[in-house]
């Protein structure tokens, strides 16, 4: 799944334009990944200026959404 690390999001919204499926929305100046419209594409991931997108697996339980 494609996640946010909330804590590292600085809220540029840099991902919201880049995602071809409006599957990120805002949440309190973070992003949040609309897990059910998101199609693991990835573009999302090498827009963001502070890294805070990334590729986790399903069912991690320690990371930070
Ligand atoms: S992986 Fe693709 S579909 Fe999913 S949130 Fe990122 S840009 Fe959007
Ligand atoms: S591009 Fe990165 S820092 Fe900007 S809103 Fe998206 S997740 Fe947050």
């Amino acid at each position: 799944m494609i996640a946010v690390d909330k804590p590292e999001c600085v809220g540029c919204e840099e991902c919201l334009h880049v995602c071809p499926l409006d599957a990120i929305a805002m949440k309190n100046n973070k992003a949040e990944i609309i897990q059910n419209k998101c199609n693991q594409c990835e573009r999302c991931i090498p827009i963001c200026p502070v890294k805070a997108i990334k590729a986790v697996p399903i069912g991690v339980n320690n990371y930070r959404i």
